[in-house]
């Protein structure tokens, strides 16, 4: 019934979607199996895509030929540019979706992908010869052959869902968990641990009221995701703010008792920054309110996604609180809230190309590698896809650099220091965040995708007339001299200091407090100039004069440390020769086994010195 294919990927979620996508775009023959097709790419909590460094990973994630920010635009019911008070290195885009036009759309994309095959059903056990996956098995009894596995399990592995003391096994609400894969991997050798998280309760919109609460409308000139032309709804949809107080918090806390999470039912780490109310309220006792965001889950529904106020506690308890809230006195719950528990698989088991160390032609991707959020597990997702394609086809690996992709940093950090809580991204584990924007990822990473071929020449050639026109705007400025007289008015209506002689553009510029918008105003042929090229461009050019000193000192910083990053280590190189190194540095670096000195440096537990001794080593 099933030929042999090139890749299985198992699990529909952000992460398989993409893996699956990818793979077969690049040309493989793919099969995507998952337990229930009419959950595919389901969003498991937030109706939102992106967010502080989550939106750039979409962005980069569009930049290397993923669909996940072209989904997200097409079902945008809400956009905001988030930070734009700060430097454009934390300006960070995030939507609000259509939870069911996004699961929709993207089951539309893997429809219409070319040697994509789907397949309901749930992978049980893998088959593996010489230590190298050649297929799996699956709970309908069948067996398909393949060359390449990657798994995405996201949370069913062994799922336990908690709603106060009532524990039952599910990978979602509603869904069964799955298993049988854990128990084998743990036979094959690898070590699996637990983790959990948690979602809010779902309410009945039509029993809010509104009225009481804070309005909040997204941007009026919505960014978007995709360096594409996608078309987006012209309709948006507000949200609310209101908070929880004094009454909330003494509700919930009579709940205390049968938490799962402070009775000690749930053994699993939960992620840090995404905490539960009741965890809250614990942790932060002198707080006496909490902020609550009202998000529509789409277009077509009247269901709201209570956003910060996930929770575990009985559902009466969960119920009883709410009412006590702002404007949800007469709510009505259509899903209580839950945490669920699921198996996880270290990611130091992993190779910078999530393929894993033990067993060839297997790759992890997701939640599986104890990562939290769409955005994380829809790259890793793209660059296991990939990576799968690469390895079967005899082709070059692809392996994302910290310095110049979030993706990279992630995957790095993953593999490099592992990670024992559920691994989100944020700017500050970026060290080049500077050069890693929202605005540059296609100028950083449409190369990569081109050269991979899932970017088209036509997509390239854009980026590169996009680079050349914002470099003639700045160059434009080098040139052009304001006129003093003209313009003082101006510059005392921003607030900055007059100029007593004429002074270029560019030198304006620099000034924090005048930007292109206002200077376009009072120089009529910049408005001539500017009006001939998009938003993104202009935008990308002012960036530059703006920051490009800062930039300048980044790049020298990379280039310094990319001799570390150039120098290979042989994976197979045994430390244990290597007596001078710390008994600690040894096993750590047989553990993880480095591809260069760059990622040697990272690994915790490997000390300057023993970089030192290594540096030697290998100059030798
Ligand atoms: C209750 C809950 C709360 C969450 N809260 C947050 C949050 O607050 N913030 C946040 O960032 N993230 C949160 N997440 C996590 C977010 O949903 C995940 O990070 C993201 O969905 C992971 O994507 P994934 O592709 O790895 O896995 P998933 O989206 O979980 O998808 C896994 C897919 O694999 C399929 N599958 C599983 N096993 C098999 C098998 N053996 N055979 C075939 N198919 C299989 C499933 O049917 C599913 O389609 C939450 C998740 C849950 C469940």
């Amino acid at each position: 019934m099933f030929k042999k294919y090139d890749v299985i990927v198992a699990g529909a979620g952000h992460a398989g979607c993409e893996a699956a996508a990818a793979a077969a775009n690049l040309g493989s023959s793919v099969l995507l199996i998952t337990m229930n097709m009419g959950t595919i790419a389901q969003m498991s909590c937030n109706p939102a895509m992106g967010g502080v460094a989550k939106g750039q990973i979409v962005r980069e994630v569009d930049a290397l030929g993923g669909y996940s920010g072209i989904i997200a635009d097409k079902t945008t019911i809400q956009f905001r540019m988030l930070n734009l008070s700060k430097g454009p290195a934390m300006w960070s885009p995030r939507a609000q979706n259509d939870r069911m036009r996004f699961a929709e759309e993207w089951r539309l994309a893997l429809e219409r992908t070319e040697n994509l095959d789907m397949w309901q059903d749930t992978v049980t056990s893998l088959i593996v010869k010489n230590d190298t996956v050649c297929g799996v098995r699956t709970t309908l009894g069948v067996e398909i052959e393949c060359n390449a596995v990657v798994l995405t399990n996201g949370t069913f592995l062994n799922g336990i869902i908690h709603i106060g003391e009532k524990r039952f096994g599910g990978g979602r609400t509603g869904e069964k968990s799955a298993t049988g894969l854990t128990e084998q991997l743990v036979e094959l050798g690898f070590e699996a641990g637990r983790m959990k998280t948690g979602t809010p309760p779902r309410i009945d919109g039509r029993s809010l009221n509104y009225s009481v609460m804070e309005e909040q409308w997204g941007d009026e000139n919505p960014g978007r995701f995709s360096f594409t032309d996608v078309e987006r709804p012209t309709e948006k949809r507000c949200c609310w703010i209101t908070y929880t107080n004094n009454n909330v918090h003494e509700t919930l806390k009579e709940g205390f008792e049968k938490s799962p999470m402070f009775t000690g039912r749930i053994k699993g780490l939960g992620p840090r920054y995404c905490p539960s109310i009741e965890d809250k309220i614990n942790r932060f006792a002198e707080r006496d309110r909490h902020q609550i965001f009202v998000e529509p889950e789409g277009f077509n529904t009247v269901e709201i996604y209570v956003n910060g106020f996930s929770t575990s506690l009985p559902e009466d308890v969960q119920y009883r609180a709410l009412t006590q809230i702002p404007g949800f006195e007469k709510a009505k719950m259509f899903r209580p809230g839950y945490a669920i528990e699921y198996d996880y698989f270290p990611p130091t088991q992993l190779d910078l190309t999530l393929e894993t160390k033990k067993i060839a032609n297997l790759f992890l991707a997701g939640q599986i590698n104890g990562t939290t959020g769409y955005e994380e597990a829809a790259s890793q997702g793209l660059i296991a896809g990939i990576n799968a394609h690469q390895k079967v086809h005899d082709l070059h690996e692809l392996i994302m650099k910290r310095s110049e992709s979030y993706i990279g940093v992630l995957i790095d950090d993953l593999v490099t220091k592992g990670t024992e809580e559920p691994y989100r991204m944020f700017t500050s584990r970026a060290e080049h965040r500077l050069l890693l924007r929202q605005d540059n990822a296609d100028i950083r990473l449409s190369p990569i995708g081109h050269e991979l071929g899932l970017i088209s020449d036509e997509r390239l050639d854009k980026v590169k007339q996009k680079v050349k026109n914002s470099d003639d705007i700045v160059s434009y400025t080098r040139t052009k001299s304001v006129d003093a007289a003209k313009l003082n008015p101006l510059l005392e209506e921003l607030g900055t200091s007059t100029l007593n002689q004429n002074v270029k553009m560019f030198a304006l510029l620099g000034r924090p407090q005048v930007a292109f918008d206002d200077l376009r105003k009072a120089d009529a042929s910049l408005e001539v100039l500017l009006s001939t090229y998009d938003k993104e461009t202009v935008e990308q050019a002012e960036i530059k004069i703006k920051y490009e000193s800062y930039f300048d000192k980044e790049l020298e910083i990379v280039e310094r440390m990319r001799k570390m990053e150039d120098k290979e280590i042989n994976p197979e190189f045994n430390y244990h020769q290597l007596q001078s190194l710390s008994k600690e540095a040894r096993e750590k670096l047989m553990r993880i086994k480095p591809r260069t000195l760059g990622q040697a440096s990272r690994i915790s537990g490997v000390s300057p010195s023993d970089i030192s001794v290594l540096m030697v080593h290998i100059s030798r």
